[in-house]
């Protein structure tokens, strides 16, 4: 079975990551922009950041037979320095409209402060006239206030909740995620936010519809690994065929696909050519011979 990741920092993973993702059968990652573990303290350094995702990342990516898109977005941390986060906010439009940008994200708060609701209110403003999907980062600290709370921040800004992804829900927002119109993403972490045996209980009580796993992998303690073997627990537990793919690769495409950036036949026709260099650099080293793969 094929599958999606729909949230994944794979700057922070190792190629051994890459090649365990396509092997485990994942056709295609979407990486948003967030916080490094460390803020950036100008815009020159996040501009860099944003080119490696759109550039080399997207490279490295396909060397390994994995399709790569990005959400583009100023994150909620380092919306608390509001001298960078105006630089930032002017360069975010230009990224924005580049090719495999399926959403403007992951935005949203953190500690919920003013200058957070600012900043997140200026991305959905941008996000409906760049005419992108969004994904939302929601809070680990007081979660359910923060996800109500982005959800009618979201609908006074006039965007369509079928156009946004609510990630990082678990038992205690998935209802109001649900009942409200949006895409409700889980992130299956190995000991925190979300597990597996905890998905598949939220897939047999709320049903796969709107319903989207991801494994949320960055540079702490994470699983590039926890879509497929959600998937797979879901499967001994008999959740159907149709529900698993439906909530680890087909609800993904649709929400993100109304971007226009994401499509099946990417991936359909991908070759793996490792000769290929991206600025003049390849991903081997000395002596190693390059795969090279007519298609997945
Ligand atoms: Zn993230």
């Amino acid at each position: 079975m094929p599958y999606i990741d729909p949230h994944t920092h794979m700057i922070s993973r190792t190629t051994d990551d890459y090649e365990a993702m396509a092997a485990a059968g994942i056709v295609a990652v979407i990486e948003p922009a967030f916080w490094i573990g460390q803020a950036r303290t100008n815009v020159g350094s996040y501009r860099d950041y944003l080119s490696h995702i759109l550039g080399f990342e997207r490279f490295r990516a396909s060397q390994f037979g994995i399709q790569h898109y990005c959400c583009i977005g100023l994150n909620s941390k380092e919306a608390n320095n509001e001298a960078l986060a105006e630089d930032v906010m002017q360069i975010l439009p230009e990224f924005a409209s580049k090719e495999g940008v399926v959403a403007i994200g992951e935005i949203g708060f953190d500690e919920q402060t003013a200058l957070e609701e600012k900043y997140f209110r200026l991305q959905l403003d941008l996000a409906r006239e760049m005419d992108l999907p969004v994904m939302i980062h929601t809070p680990h600290r007081d979660k359910k206030r923060g996800a109500s709370r982005s959800m009618d921040i979201i609908m006074e800004h006039r965007l369509a909740p079928q156009r946004v992804v609510i990630d990082h829900v678990n038992e205690e927002t998935v209802r109001e995620v649900k009942e409200r119109g949006f895409w409700a993403a889980f992130s299956i972490y190995p000991h925190s936010k979300m597990t597996a045996p905890r998905m598949c209980e939220i897939v047999r009580q709320y049903g796969a519809g709107q319903l989207i796993v991801d494994s949320a992998c960055d540079w702490g303690i994470s699983d590039p690994l926890s879509v497929p073997k959600t998937a797979m627990l879901l499967a001994e537990q008999s959740i159907s065929d149709n529900d698993v793919h439906r909530v680890t690769y087909a609800n993904a495409l649709t929400a993100y696909g109304q971007s226009g950036q994401m499509r099946e036949a990417d991936w359909a026709t991908a070759a793996i050519d490792q000769r290929a260099r991206y600025d003049g650099n390849t991903v081997l080293r000395g002596g190693q011979d390059p795969r090279v793969e007519a298609d997945n």
